[in-house]
């Protein structure tokens, strides 16, 4: 497979005044074509920096593709970079002074002597048209390596990265391949314990197995390269598997599954109506039931603004006057150094009380709270299959 490296260029980018979202865009898609990333750079609009660095990323890569700097003025400096990477003079291509005066004649603007800047590229460059913009791309084929050079301007970027540059990766580097991505989600279990089930997969290579943990909740990530669809499937099935023997229930599901979700689908299979009692105000887990659709559904009751004192009296009083299959409700108490959560749930057969701790930050308490309760109540539904 080959690999490639993404440089993003701007110093306002540096300066964190813009975040790099071509980054992140550019790897996940060349991820699914089959193209390995190992290294992406942020560096400032410096020419003789960008070209040094260029230079570097083309020794280790097989592809390395700029972002950004392509524009008309004095800080935009990619196309002289590349130019001194490659050791190739800038050119003029009428060709492209052509496209850039009818985008400009389109658009009713007048185009001013800084454009035809953009009509410059190293001589041993192929340009690639700007169907979107004024900034038009280009690429350096070495025979070694391919130098990809897109504008900054997000739109422009993908419309040409899709339209022209996938293509033509996929013909240079024969790309057959793909990966192809599988994500487990486990809840009500320490990151360290899932390290102890499965650290010993988080060795493999093809697929490999990498695990993500966020407030409550743990990703297990698994990632096949393969030839084909039905060869990736193949070989996230067989470790998959083997995960699920290990991890067991504290799996809850994959991909698109969220906690929310399968518990309302679980009690819609039921026909059972939940109610929230929460000693706050926050309604902590109001916004993750309403996207999940519960108050479309009608089945969820939900009461705020009791003390912690009066959490059982309070869902007590709910079951009885509305009748509620299941209520769940939950305290949450910030503390220094860590933050208690008790939660209880009244079920037809009995009541269940859990207490647990978090030594997060307390601005990720809430989402650690709302995804322990749900967790907590996915636990002990029953079994509708
Ligand atoms: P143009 O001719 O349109 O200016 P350009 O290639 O010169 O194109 P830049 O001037 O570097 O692009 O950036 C233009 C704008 O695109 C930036 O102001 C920013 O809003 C956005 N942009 C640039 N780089 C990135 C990036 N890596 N991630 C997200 N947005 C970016």
């Amino acid at each position: 497979m080959p690999v490639a490296e993404i440089i993003a260029i701007g110093t306002e980018l540096l300066l964190g005044e813009i975040q790099d979202t071509n980054t992140a865009y550019l790897a996940r898609k060349l991820r699914d074509i089959g193209v390995d990333i190992y290294r992406a750079t942020l560096v400032g609009d410096n020419e003789t920096r960008i070209a040094d660095l260029i230079r570097e990323a083309a020794q280790r890569a097989d592809i390395v593709i700029t972002t950004g700097g392509l524009g008309p003025t004095v800080d935009d400096p990619t196309r002289q970079a590349v130019a001194l990477a490659v050791d190739s003079p800038l050119e003029f291509r009428p060709e492209l002074w052509e496209q850039i005066l009818n985008r400009f004649t389109r658009f009713k603007r007048q185009p001013t002597e800084n454009n035809r800047k953009q009509a410059y590229v190293p001589a041993i460059a192929e340009a690639i048209e700007n169907p979107v913009g004024t900034a038009p791309s280009f690429l350096v084929d070495t025979g070694k390596d391919v130098i990809i050079s897109l504008p900054g301007v997000p739109r422009e970027m993908e419309e040409i990265t899709e339209r022209s540059v996938f293509p033509y990766l996929k013909e240079r580097f024969a790309l057959k391949g793909l990966i192809k991505i599988r994500i487990l989600h486990l809840a009500g279990v320490g990151e360290s314990l899932v390290d102890e089930l499965i650290g010993d997969m988080e060795t493999y290579t093809n697929p490999t197995v990498g695990l993500l943990a966020k407030s409550g909740q743990i990703d297990v990530r698994i990632a096949a390269k393969a030839d084909s669809i039905e060869d990736a499937d193949r070989k996230i099935a067989e470790v998959e598997k083997l995960l699920r023997t290990r991890l067991g229930d504290h799996i809850f599901g994959a991909d698109e599954d969220t906690l929310e979700k399968l518990i309302l689908e679980k009690l819609k299979q039921l026909s059972w109506k939940l109610a929230v009692v929460e000693c706050s105000a926050e309604k902590i887990l109001a916004p993750r039931l309403q996207s999940a659709g519960f108050w479309e559904e009608g089945n969820l009751i939900y009461e705020t603004s009791c003390t912690q004192d009066q959490l059982l009296t309070t869902m007590q009083s709910v079951k009885n006057r509305l009748n509620p299959e299941v209520v769940l409700g939950f305290s949450l108490e910030i503390g220094e150094e860590r933050h208690s959560v008790y939660i209880v749930l009244l079920l037809p057969e009995g009541q269940q009380e859990l207490m647990r701790y978090y030594g997060g930050p307390s601005g990720t308490a809430p989402l650690w709270l709302s995804t322990t309760a749900l967790d907590c109540l996915r636990r002990n539904l029953p079994d509708t299959n």
